[in-house]
């Protein structure tokens, strides 16, 4: 940002704003929100920058950087209360030091909570909601810059618009979230052939508490992801079951690890992929990734990098991609540098086929008409939003063209 110009993680997304203004505190954000709504400037803060669509660009960019960290651990209510800034991996040893831990967690752990929040980020398994699902409460900052707070009892229809709200309603300021008792997981990545994979997915799924999985459409695709090992249409397995705190590790074969669950998650990647991800209904599972598999290895070698697989459960989130829906989740990269439009756009029809709903973090290809179609409370939602933001303050172009 020394140029005045900011960047995202993956370096996708630029835009120089007008002002970037350091805050210290929820009046702060505030003073701040109300001078630009006032002056008719559009204002919004940013997570970590690791979202790879246009939902920070502002003209006012809010550096929230001192709103970080655990501000109270509840064991008996079983909630956490954090700055919006707390990173994922802040609230590991915290939590674990009173016998919690965050519920789920993706593929990194580096995200603030916040914009984890804000995008509906998820990690994998049957019964595992987002990180938006799993907000109880929270203090936020709305388009005029009044503090509104909430909780699920107070206002349980604000609470399911804030929850995946693409910063929409407002600047949260502090969040309280549900975790869950303490868990090590039992870890074990495998090299298996895509059939075989599909032959066992369902009583994976049903065995395993995180299950999930990455395609490999050419035997250079594993390399792209530090995945190592594996070849054309070979599958790296991620199962992993949940076993009691402190469990031994014993000798376990290669491949396999028991450790405290917020270690067994993170992934370490390179910023060298511009990913797509849509969420799609899980009882058509076979067909998709069928579909999907033919129409990778025709695009190659567009369709290099592999193809993730996950699943996410049910929440009550109104703009959540799995509103109501258990998921299966696919994501597909583009290599920067190439010309990858046209191979994700092809992507994008095969999932409208099915009714793919995007992930508000990275690419996609919605318009308003589609988001109408495809969440049922689209219209609740911008009322809310209207409600919040009545002159706008949080839109920007491309959120404009999505929820005016
Ligand atoms: C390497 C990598 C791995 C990833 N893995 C996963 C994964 O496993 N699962 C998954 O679902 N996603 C994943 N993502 C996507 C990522 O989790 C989301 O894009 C998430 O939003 C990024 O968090 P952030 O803190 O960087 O938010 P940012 O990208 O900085 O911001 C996201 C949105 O939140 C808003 N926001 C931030 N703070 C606030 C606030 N205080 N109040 C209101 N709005 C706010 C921002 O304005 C913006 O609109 C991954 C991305 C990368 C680059």
């Amino acid at each position: 940002m020394d140029d005045g110009t900011w960047t995202n993680w993956v370096g996708n997304q630029s835009f120089s704003p007008r002002e970037i203004v350091g805050v210290d505190s929820e009046t702060d954000v505030q003073r701040e929100v109300a001078r630009a709504s006032s002056s008719g400037h559009s204002i919004r803060t940013v997570g970590t920058g690791h979202s790879f669509t246009p939902i920070v660009e502002t003209d006012v960019l809010l550096d929230t950087s001192p709103l970080r960290g655990i501000i109270e651990v509840d064991p008996r209510q079983l909630t956490v209360k954090a700055g919006p800034k707390t990173t994922i991996a802040d609230f590991g040893d915290p939590l674990w030091e009173q016998g919690l831990a965050l519920a789920n967690q993706g593929d990194i752990d580096t995200q603030a909570i916040a914009g984890a929040i804000a995008t509906a980020t998820h990690g994998s398994g049957l019964k595992q909601p987002n990180f938006s699902a799993a907000l109880e409460g929270a203090r936020f900052v709305d388009g005029l810059g009044n503090l509104v707070e909430i909780t699920r009892d107070s206002d349980p229809d604000v609470l399911h618009a804030l929850q995946a709200s693409i910063g929409l309603l407002g600047i949260m300021t502090e969040v309280t979230l549900k975790v869950v008792p303490a868990y090590d997981l039992h870890a074990r990545i495998d090299i298996m052939k895509y059939d075989e994979v599909m032959e066992r997915f369902e009583s994976d799924l049903e065995e395993y508490r995180h299950f999930g999985l990455f395609w490999m459409p050419t035997e250079a695709s594993a390399t792209l992801y530090n995945l190592h090992d594996a070849d054309a249409d070979d599958c790296v397995v991620k199962r992993y079951r949940e076993v009691e705190p402190g469990t031994s590790a014993g000798d376990l074969p290669e491949g396999e690890r028991i450790d405290r669950s917020y270690r067994i998650y993170p992934m370490v990647y390179d910023p060298n992929f511009h990913e797509v991800e849509y969420f799609l209904p899980i009882e058509q599972t076979r067909e998709i990734l069928d579909g999907m598999r033919k129409l990778m290895l025709d695009w190659l070698p567009l369709s290099v990098y592999p193809l993730e697989i996950r699943v996410v459960a049910a929440d009550d989130a109104w703009l959540s991609p799995n509103y109501q829906r258990d998921n299966l989740v696919v994501s597909i990269s583009g290599e920067p540098g190439t010309d990858y439009w046209p191979y994700l756009r092809a992507c994008d029809e095969l999932f409208a086929e099915y009714g793919g709903r995007p992930h508000w973090g990275k690419i996609h290809f919605m318009t308003s008409e589609r988001i109408a179609a495809l969440f049922p409370r689209y219209q609740n939602f911008l009322e809310m939003r209207r409600r919040f933001d009545p002159n706008g303050t949080f839109l920007n172009q491309h959120l404009r063209s999505l929820f005016q």
